[in-house]
């Protein structure tokens, strides 16, 4: 195989079909948008990422809103196809063999990009060890620690075995898949022994990693810093065996306080570093002033967010949007007749599905705002909920409400399965006032949905936590208008009135810089009184035309193929 000059793209979660349970958030759906569009753009790249046989988890919510966790099993071998080459590694000074599964990804015009997903479960390895790529973010440190390393020394491994050999970059999502790094120093290391005529010291040297750095890319996801993986490096040692000695020499580079960092190895590493948007790279730069931080917005994959409806009135007006997303721009063309015409029936397709599901009937006519995402804290998904009275007055007074909330929480995220549990009870509150359905079990299939068929897209992060966000470009796709806090990538989507409507006044927040709750909640409850709500109810072609804005200025930009071809241009090939 010509497996020469590839774009090696590591990520611990992509989100490829509602079937292949590997992704539990943005963070994935971001890997398996990005992917689709390498291979509408023809992009010589292949992934790596692990095989999460339970998948992250299937959310249950009880009548009181409380979640439960069950395995998310799935037919792999309906998905994916096994590879037969293996490759061996050390773990806990075991050995560890590892199989192949690949998917490919189909683009437009036919190119495909495979995704390999690294599986231990053979009988060869010991028993523990079979479970590694069981649980996409389960179990404890030494679990992360062993999935972590299966993911960044297992996948270098796994590519030269399938024949992918010089790789041109490596780009790391996130920095779980960081230990590659070691991986490829010794790598280099290696060779250089291999040729000394001199006996040498097999040790890792600095030299061996500058050869390492022009060779990757690292794309950081969060300002939160509790979200940066951090292990001793007791423990790293335990797990990760097989080097012997060789990186004696090194640890106390990259291991300060005998904590090691993943963020900081790759940081330090990587000759390219971005953060998500324009905001979330300002951030970055503050939290990491030694790196130059780049930043390259994020994007959603437009054809696969564009509802059934959407897109056949794309396909109608905008021949060719699939594989030049900046035609989008001509949906100003489209009348705002046809994009509410559309926009209602794919509003249809959401409220059916929620009378199937809940029971709840909600009505077609009435402004429906969404909010979906994962339940964690710094999202605020209650923020509506601040002042009760409020929003039954602004309900009362403007014609009715309906709310469709969805999300799930991390099994250990205590706060966030109570925020969650918080929301059901508002649903009770709100009883005969507003109608409030929170979906079970969010995923690829109900984000579809949700995105599409609902008035409003809502989002409250607490600034500048929201290193990006997603959603409210799929909604964007949709015509369907954000108002949100000005953070991540909203700071750049926002035209205020043309196409959605920020919460409150950009506060160019700093990290710590405190709570602006109470403060938002009031920004929000003011303008959907005065601004949003009567522009939806008295004046429709008003608002159709903020739908086609929406379209036109955010869709058209906001899409993963203008943000490969920022990564093509400013990493990857540069
Ligand atoms: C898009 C998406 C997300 C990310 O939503 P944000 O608003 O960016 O946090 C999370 N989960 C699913 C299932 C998605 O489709």
């Amino acid at each position: 195989m010509d497996g020469k000059d590839y774009i090696a793209y590591f990520t611990m979660e992509i989100g490829l079909s509602e079937d292949i349970k590997t992704y539990s958030g943005g963070l994935g759906i971001l890997a398996g948008d990005t992917v689709r569009s390498a291979a509408d753009l023809g992009i010589r790249m292949v992934v790596v990422t692990l095989l999460h046989r339970k998948g992250y988890f299937r959310q249950r919510l009880d009548a009181s809103g409380w979640q439960t966790e069950e395995d998310a099993i799935w037919p792999i071998a309906d998905q994916l196809e096994e590879m037969e080459p293996r490759c061996t590694m050390e773990i806990e000074g075991r050995r560890l063999q590892l199989r192949a599964w690949k998917y490919e990804v189909k683009g437009v015009s036919g190119y495909s990009v495979p995704v390999i997903f690294l599986d231990t479960d053979l009988e060869q390895n010991a028993e523990q060890d079979r479970a590694i790529t069981d649980h996409l973010y389960g179990g404890d440190v030494r679990y992360r620690i062993c999935q972590e390393a299966v993911l960044g020394v297992g996948g270098v491994r796994m590519l030269s075995a399938l024949g992918y050999n010089d790789i041109k970059r490596y780009h790391m999502n996130e920095g779980h898949a960081a230990l590659l790094i070691l991986e490829l120093a010794h790598e280099f290391a290696r060779q250089a022994w291999d040729l000394a005529y001199e006996p040498v010291s097999h040790t890792v040297t600095m030299e061996h990693l500058q050869l390492v750095k022009p060779k990757c890319i690292f794309t950081t996801h969060t300002p939160v810093p509790a979200g940066h993986d951090k292990f001793s490096v007791e423990q790293v040692r335990q797990v990760v065996t097989g080097y012997g000695e060789a990186f004696a020499e090194l640890e106390h580079e990259f291991c300060p306080k005998n904590v090691l960092n993943m963020t900081y190895l790759a940081l330090e590493n990587s000759y390219y570093v971005n953060g998500v948007a324009k905001r979330h790279g300002e951030v970055t730069q503050q939290l990491f002033s030694k790196y130059d931080i780049h930043s390259i917005t994020n994007g959603v994959h437009t054809a696969t967010w564009a509802a059934p409806p959407i897109a056949r009135l794309f396909d109608e007006r905008i021949p060719g949007w699939r594989e030049d997303n900046q035609s989008l721009r001509y949906a100003l063309n489209i009348s705002k007749r046809d994009i509410w015409a559309v926009h209602r029936q794919a509003k249809d397709i959401l409220i059916g599905k929620v009378k199937e599901l809940t029971g709840v009937s909600l009505a077609p006519d009435v402004f429906t705002i969404g909010f979906a995402r994962r339940a964690a804290e710094y999202k605020r998904a209650d923020l509506l909920f601040q002042d009760i009275d409020r929003l039954v007055e602004i309900a009362g007074k403007g014609g009715a409400l309906q709310l469709v909330y969805a999300g799930k929480a991390h099994p250990q995220d205590m706060p966030g399965k109570e925020l969650i549990r918080r929301i059901h009870e508002i649903k009770e509150i709100l009883k005969g006032k507003i109608k409030l359905v929170y979906l079970e079990d969010y995923g690829i299939e109900m984000a579809k949905l949700i995105t599409a068929g609902v008035d409003l897209w809502l989002n409250t992060p607490q600034p500048p936590l929201e290193a990006s966000g997603t959603s409210g470009m799929k909604a964007a796709v949709n015509g369907v208008p954000s108002f949100s806090i000005l953070d991540g990538w909203w700071a750049e989507g926002c035209i205020e009135g043309v196409t959605g409507w920020s919460i409150g006044a950009d506060k160019n927040a700093v990290l710590g810089s405190g709570e602006t709750r109470e403060e938002d909640a009031q920004a929000l409850y003011n303008k959907l009184e005065m601004v949003i709500l009567p522009m939806f109810n008295n004046e429709p072609d008003r608002y159709s035309d903020v739908m086609r804005h929406s379209i036109a200025l955010n869709a058209s930009f906001f899409n993963t193929e203008r943000m490969l071809t920022q990564y093509i241009s400013k990493a990857y090939y540069r």
